[in-house]
């Protein structure tokens, strides 16, 4: 068995609740500054590692708090230099984030819960049981990690975070805000909003709330079928959330950011790139102010779909750009090791 920390995690408080908490032990609120900084700046995993605290100070944390920080359990490189890792938690449970170096970007693709809910037919993690939502430190804690993978490996800083690693962002609002929060505070990794998007498989009242919270970063649907019956076949959230609900809260998701959206369709062989599938995006794409990225499938284990080839997957892209709308076609990474999007599901090496 994992031993597990009762402590309760420091990283939990705010700063003016850190200030109040060190008041209360009779200590002067630039201290509780001074741990902050060690706690998000810094990124520190210990309380002996803040060296400007006194020894009993750094006692007195010790001996009422604990960091629930993550370690790298398992790290992979893929032949195109993507790299994959196990995450370890504190509780024992693994997610998987990944570092992906083009010649533009370094990106990394972090996780939002252990497990996810939804099921998705085409999505390895959704045949995961949701264990848990992650904590605002442990969707942070993975960007440092990955971060310092990116110097160690590559000498290049992170340029973008993705979140479309394991679990349904929005399912766990608020700790991804604050996680968020954190990663782009000056206080915090101080990255820029605009280079982080949160991928969604689509729960309209959260977007609305994205909306209302007036965030800065930026928002993918993943879409992957434009008429409600078909995308129901492959994802049960639309039941609850139909292409119209989701079309209504993603302009008002624009009008309120002013962050164009993007609209993420995976290529299914023979089941979403017909004539009739180009016209439904179309219908669906024109009026949202976006652009769509088309993602190659990457097979997992026990799907009944397939790689679009490259005949269908062409006509489909000219069917749209025809129309007027945006277009990439975004070639995936780390399949060796099981990296690509989708694929995440803690299968190891062995
Ligand atoms: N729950 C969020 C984030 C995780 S998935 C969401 O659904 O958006 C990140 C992206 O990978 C999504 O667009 C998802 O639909 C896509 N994806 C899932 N399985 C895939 C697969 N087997 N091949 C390619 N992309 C996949």
């Amino acid at each position: 068995m994992e031993k597990v920390e009762i402590k309760p995690d420091i990283r939990q408080l705010s700063l003016d609740n850190l200030i109040a908490q060190l008041t209360d032990l009779g200590e002067k609120p630039f201290r509780a500054r001074q741990i902050y900084e060690w706690l998000w700046a810094k990124s520190a995993t210990d309380f002996d590692s803040m060296t400007n605290l006194s020894l009993s100070l750094r006692d007195l944390l010790k001996n009422n708090y604990s960091i629930r920080s993550l370690s790298v359990s398992e790290a992979q490189i893929s032949s195109d230099k993507t790299i994959k890792s196990g995450f370890k938690l504190f509780d024992g449970n693994i997610v998987e984030g990944v570092l992906i170096p083009t010649e533009k970007r370094m990106t990394a693709c972090i996780s939002s819960q252990v497990g996810c809910s939804l099921s998705c037919k085409f999505c390895a993690t959704g045949t995961l049981e949701r264990k848990r939502n992650l904590e605002a430190g442990e969707i942070y804690d993975q960007v440092v990690l990955i971060n310092r993978q990116a110097m160690e490996n590559y000498g290049i800083p992170l340029s973008n975070i993705v979140m479309m690693g394991m679990g349904e962002p929005l399912l766990n609002y608020a700790n991804v805000l604050k996680g968020i929060e954190r990663l782009t505070s000056p206080d915090g990794l101080n990255i820029a909003p605009k280079r982080i998007t949160l991928s969604t498989a689509g729960i309209a009242k959260m977007i609305r709330k994205l909306a209302d919270d007036q965030v800065r970063f930026n928002l993918a649907l993943s879409l992957h079928a434009a008429d409600d019956e078909k995308r129901n076949s492959i994802m049960a959230i639309n039941e609850t959330n139909s292409l119209e609900e989701l079309k209504e809260a993603l302009i008002y998701f624009y009008n309120q950011t002013e962050n164009k959206i993007t609209l993420e369709y995976i290529a299914f062989k023979n089941f979403n790139l017909g004539e009739e599938d180009a016209k439904n995006l179309v219908r669906f794409a024109s009026t949202i102010p976006c652009k769509i990225n088309i993602i190659e499938y990457n097979p997992i284990d026990n799907a009944k779909f397939k790689r679009a080839g490259v005949d269908e997957l062409d006509k489909f892209t000219a069917f749209l750009e025809k129309k007027g709308l945006i277009v990439n076609v975004r070639r995936s990474r780390g399949k060796d090791i099981d990296a690509a999007c989708g694929q995440l599901a803690n299968k190891s090496k062995k």
